[in-house]
């Protein structure tokens, strides 16, 4: 009896060691596929990665959810589970801007049921010749930018230091030299080239965060609180401009899968591109509604519209009509809707005034509904 025991551990033993070999021979022939294979379970929660995936979707080490690196995914992976075979296209902007199809191969729905999802880089397919090398122009020239951002951040910081420590000079020559006008004088120029210090490093600071790729931080939200908080920040420069605006909700709007601050962002600049364009005063008509699939908000200004020109070149980094502008609202809107999966329309002309309508996704077809409906 003890030696059939012992047969049969030494067996098990054997079949344990020969599954971990088969196993180690798989994964290193998943790592070596230039496909990214990603097995997730039914909430979205990321059971394996390969290495390929790990680079094309940029996943680290605190990310466990595939619906927050691929807005979208949620409503994919529950029409995947009603027909069983799915193929989608994805729009990714992080790390890389990037187009993916998505083959969505669903295991077992019921709980605990998981799925593979298989995705290609089809980016080099989908962009026409010129839409690519626009897309290399910009990302060249954003990476150049923001290099010398960064770069002007180290002296920026280094004077910083310097007028901290002439200001505590200044403060101990003024003990000693107490109601003296000259050092008076000094001690303020020192402080306005301190403050002027902080905004150009506020401006950088923007800046860099403006061109860095973003990577959302996704949650269930109403897509009105954002707005009305920077409505709110936009209150008194409102007033100041005579700029009106009306608020048009179709409630009960439903949620949108969204990063609130993102949301936030966006509507601050969209809103400050329609105050721009009405410097004589006017009207914002904000309408918020939403249909099957989208969650819809259209900003209308009777500000000056957009020419023809202007419309073509609308999207471009840095391209401005404005003395003051710098020409990367519209970049940074665009960046926010794509990372979203969203869309963006503009509708304009000159002397007509502008409709900018941002889409997104509605949060309704969440995978919680699907096993709320399994059996
Ligand atoms: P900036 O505001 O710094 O100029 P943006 O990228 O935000 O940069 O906008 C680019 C250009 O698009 C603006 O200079 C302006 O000519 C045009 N534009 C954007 N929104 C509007 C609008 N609502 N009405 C008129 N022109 C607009
Ligand atoms: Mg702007």
């Amino acid at each position: 009896m003890a030696a059939a025991d012992g047969d049969s551990i030494a067996n098990l033993l054997r079949k344990n060691k020969r599954l971990s070999r088969e196993l180690s021979r798989m994964e290193t022939v998943f790592n070596a596929i230039r496909s990214a294979i990603v097995v997730c379970d039914c909430a979205g929660e990321i059971i394996f990665a390969n290495s390929y995936a790990g680079d094309l979707l940029g996943i680290g080490a605190a990310d466990v959810s595939i619906f927050k690196l691929l807005p979208g995914m949620d409503a994919a992976v529950s029409d995947a589970a009603r027909g069983s075979y799915a193929l989608r296209e994805f729009e990714i902007s992080y790390p890389e801007r990037k187009m993916l199809s998505a083959q969505i191969i669903p295991f077992d729905f019921g709980d605990g049921g998981t799925f593979a999802l298989i995705l290609n880089d089809v980016t080099r397919e989908k962009l026409s010749t010129e839409e690519r090398i626009e897309s290399e122009k910009l990302s060249s020239l954003l990476n150049l930018a923001s290099g010398v951002a960064h770069e002007i951040g180290n002296p920026l910081n280094s004077i910083n230091i310097h007028l901290q420590l002439a200001m505590r000079r200044l403060k101990k020559l003024a003990e000693k030299l107490p109601g003296d006008g000259f050092v008076e004088g000094v001690r303020e120029s020192v402080e306005i080239c301190s403050s002027e210090v902080s905004r150009l490093d506020s401006i950088i600071e923007n800046f860099l965060k403006a061109l860095r790729p973003m990577r959302p931080d996704m949650a269930d939200c109403d897509p009105i609180k954002p707005l009305a908080e920077t409505l709110k920040t936009l209150d008194a420069e409102l007033e100041n401009l005579g700029v009106s605006v009306a608020v048009n909700v179709d409630a009960p709007l439903p949620t949108v899968y969204a990063d609130a601050n993102l949301l936030k962002q966006l509507y601050f600049n969209i809103l400050h591109n329609a105050m721009e364009a009405m410097d004589a005063g006017g009207d914002i008509t904000v309408r918020a509604l939403a249909d099957d699939d989208f969650v819809k908000i259209s900003f209308a200004d009777t500000g000056c519209g957009i020419d023809e020109d202007g419309m073509s070149k609308l999207f471009q980094p840095y391209y401005t009509t404005k003395t003051d502008g710098h020409g990367l609202g519209m970049t940074i809107i665009q960046a926010i809707v794509r990372a979203h999966g969203g869309k963006i329309d503009v509708e304009s002309g000159p002397d007509r005034g502008t409709t900018v309508t941002v889409s997104f996704p509605r949060a309704h077809r969440r995978i919680r509904t699907l096993r709320q409906n399994a059996p």
